[in-house]
């Protein structure tokens, strides 16, 4: 089985995927990395938190209420996330600073959800248990997908259901382009469209990457090339895992071709067991 990941990480580099893939070639720690594991935590817990806040609604309030009551509970709970990774977090950061720096995604996020809410329920009249049950739409924060069809897995960081269609989204803490998104994650987000139609029977016409670098979501609005490199994309994957030949390096320095401490044995070693080609 494919991973989604891995569809993207072929677009970056098939050598890169390849030794981390089929050799097993591990990549130490990135500040990258770590930063965006815990703002994907963060995100994971607000979405996992947001029925007890709703249902904790007994009388209307204000758009400035609800923010206030989003804001609070999101900060409490960044706060415990922040301090449960803190050991990975010291590693890059100072840990008081990374919090003060990434609460204002986590505030953006909480006036969002205050938004949302404030006009369903200007149009709705409900409050507590049966605003939440009505809500729409329902979000689900991580979840998991596979398809034997498709030969593909993955989890999302968000999809947020309707009645009639779901919309996923992804969550970025890299850099953004300056208009639209970068093509590897159109990608990854029409595979989570062919898995959740596939899956749920319901029209998954667009999606939504969220680059938290810009405090921007852009959209996506799938069409059929999409899904058609979807596929293509799967099968050169397949094709790459049951390959023996490890694709051949480029100019640039990553860790594992122009970095001197790229633990190039390893690497020949693990070669001669599985019988890889270098090259
Ligand atoms: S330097 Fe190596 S890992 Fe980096 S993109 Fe080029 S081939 Fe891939």
């Amino acid at each position: 089985m494919i991973s989604v990941t891995d569809l993207t990480s072929y677009l970056f580099c098939p050598r890169k995927l390849y030794l981390e893939r089929v050799l097993g070639l591990v990549e130490p720690h990135k500040e990258a990395i770590v930063k965006g594991s815990v703002i994907h935590k963060a995100m994971e817990y607000l979405t996992n938190s947001e029925e007890a806040i709703v249902k904790s609604i007994n009388s209307p309030l204000t758009k400035l209420e609800l923010f206030e009551l989003y804001k609070l509970k999101s900060s409490e709970l960044f706060g415990e996330i922040v301090q449960l990774n803190r050991a990975r977090i010291r590693e890059f950061f100072d840990t008081e600073e990374f919090f003060i720096q990434n609460l204002s995604l986590i505030v953006s996020d909480s006036a969002e959800r205050a938004a949302r809410l404030c006009s369903f329920m200007a149009q709705n009249k409900l409050l507590g248990s049966e605003l939440w049950a009505a809500l729409m739409p329902k979000m689900v924060s991580e979840l998991k997908l596979r398809s034997e069809t498709l030969g593909l897995s993955g989890v999302v960081d968000r999809a947020d259901f309707y009645e009639t269609c779901i919309v996923p989204l992804e969550i970025k803490t890299g850099k953004a382009p300056g208009r639209g998104t970068w093509h590897g994650h159109e990608i990854q987000l029409a595979a989570y469209a062919l898995l959740l139609k596939e899956h749920y029977g319901l029209e998954v016409k667009e999606g939504n990457v969220r680059y938290t670098a810009i405090d921007e979501s852009r959209i996506v609005r799938f069409n059929h090339f999409h899904f058609h490199e979807v596929k293509a994309l799967t099968a050169d994957v397949q094709k790459l895992f049951a390959s023996r030949k490890v694709p051949m390096f480029c100019k640039k320095t990553c860790f594992y071709c122009g970095n001197p401490n790229n633990k190039a044995e390893l690497l020949m070693e693990k070669m001669k067991i599985l019988g890889s080609e270098s090259i």
